[in-house]
C-alpha cells in the first residue's frame, strides 16, 4: 500500500439480498465514504440498519444469497471491478475483519496459537517458528502473555477471547482493520479495555479503523468520525466531537437519547416505532414515521445530503432551505 490519499474509498455501494419468492431485501442503499490513513471512523446504528452488510460487503464476505454494487477501493484498487482472485491475496493482509461474538471467531477444537499462524501461512508472511514466534508477539501486543498461546478457545475469558480475535486479524499486518460489535457481550471494564487497546493499536501500527456499533459513547470515546446508519443509508457523518455536539439530523438526536453513556448512566429515551422493512420501497424520508420533526415533503420527497459544517453531512430536509420554505 502507498501513503497518500484515502486508503478505503466506499462510493455508491448497494446491497441486496434474495428473499423467498422472487423478492429482494435492499439492505444497504448507495453508501459512500473515505477513510484516511491511521483514521479511525464509527459506523453507528440500530439493529438491522445495514452496518454488518456494508463492512461484510467491503470485505469481499457476502454469502451467497447477497448481490452488492458500486465502487471499493483499496489503496486505488477497485475491489468490486478487480475480481475475486485479484482481491484475495489482499484480504487479511492489506484489510482485514474483526468478526462479532470472538468465540465464533476460533474454532474451539484448535489451539489458538494455531488459529494465528494459519493466515499467516495462508498469505506467506511467516512459517514454522517464525510464525509461531509472530502469534506470540502479536499475542504480547493485545495484552496477552506468549506463554498462554498454546491454549484452547474456552480456556480463554471473554475479553481475553476477543483481545485474540484481534491478534488474528493482525496476523497478516494489515493497514485497515473492521471491527463488527467488537466489544458487544463484554463487561463495562472489559470493553473500555478493549476500546483502549484498539485505540492504541491505531496509533501504534497506523491502523486505519471502522467501528461497527450501535453504541454511540463507544464512538465518542474511540473514533475521529461517525457515520450515522438508518435504513440502509448513511443519514448523517461528521467529525465525532462536532457531530456528537451538533446533531443536525432528528435520527442521531434521537440515537443520543437512546444509549446510555459508557457506564450506564443518564436517563435513556427509547426511539418510538420501527425502521422500515427493506424489502419494500420506501417513499420519502424512511425516517419520517418515527421523526417528531417531521414536516409536509417528508412522507414523499427523499432527503439530499447536504454540508451542514466542514466535513459534517446531513440527510434531512429540515437542513435544506429549499425545502423548508416551499412547505
Ligand atoms: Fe425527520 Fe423529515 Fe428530517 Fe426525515 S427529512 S429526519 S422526517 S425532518
Amino acid at each position: 500500500m502507498n501513503g497518500s490519499g484515502p486508503l478505503l474509498e466506499v462510493q455508491g455501494l448497494h446491497v441486496w439480498f434474495d428473499l423467498a419468492g422472487g423478492r429482494e431485501l435492499h439492505a444497504v442503499q448507495g453508501i459512500d465514504f473515505d477513510l484516511g490513513p491511521g483514521e479511525r471512523m464509527g459506523l453507528v446504528g440500530e439493529s438491522g440498519c445495514g452496518k454488518t452488510t456494508a463492512i461484510l460487503a467491503i470485505m469481499g464476505l457476502l454469502p451467497p444469497s447477497a448481490s452488492a454494487a458500486g465502487h471499493v477501493l483499496l489503496n486505488g484498487m477497485d475491489m468490486y471491478e478487480a475480481g475475486e482472485d485479484s482481491v484475495r491475496p489482499h484480504r487479511w493482509r492489506d484489510i482485514a475483519m474483526v468478526f462479532q461474538g470472538a468465540m465464533n471467531a476460533f474454532n474451539p477444537v484448535r489451539r489458538i496459537v494455531d488459529q494465528i499462524v494459519e493466515p499467516m501461512e495462508l498469505h506467506e508472511i511467516a512459517e514454522g517458528r517464525a510464525a509461531r514466534v509472530r502469534a506470540g508477539d502479536l499475542l504480547e501486543l493485545v495484552g496477552i502473555s506468549a506463554r498462554q498461546a498454546s491454549r484452547y478457545p474456552h480456556e480463554f475469558s471473554g475479553g481475553m477471547r476477543q483481545r485474540a480475535a484481534i491478534a488474528m486479524a493482525l496476523a497478516c499486518g494489515p493497514k485497515v482493520l473492521l471491527a463488527d460489535e467488537p466489544t458487544t457481550a463484554l463487561d463495562v471494564m472489559i470493553q473500555a479495555q478493549v476500546l483502549e487497546l484498539l485505540t492504541g493499536l491505531t496509533r501504534e501500527l497506523g491502523l486505519s479503523l471502522i467501528l461497527v456499533t450501535h453504541d454511540l459513547p463507544i464512538v465518542a470515546q474511540t473514533c475521529d468520525r461517525a457515520a450515522v446508519m438508518y435504513a440502509g443509508k448513511i443519514v448523517e457523518s461528521g467529525p465525532t466531537e462536532d457531530l456528537f455536539h451538533t446533531p443536525r439530523h432528528p435520527y442521531t438526536r434521537l440515537l443520543f437519547s437512546a444509549t446510555p453513556d459508557l457506564y450506564g448512566r443518564g436517563e435513556v429515551i427509547s426511539i418510538p416505532g420501527t425502521p422500515p422493512r427493506l424489502d419494500r420501497e420506501v417513499l420519502g424520508c424512511a425516517f419520517a414515521p418515527r421523526c417528531d420533526m417531521a414536516f409536509e415533503p417528508c412522507p414523499s420527497v427523499v432527503p439530499r445530503t447536504l454540508p451542514v459544517a466542514p466535513g459534517h453531512g446531513a440527510r434531512c430536509h429540515l437542513n435544506d432551505p429549499a425545502m423548508r420554505s416551499a412547505s
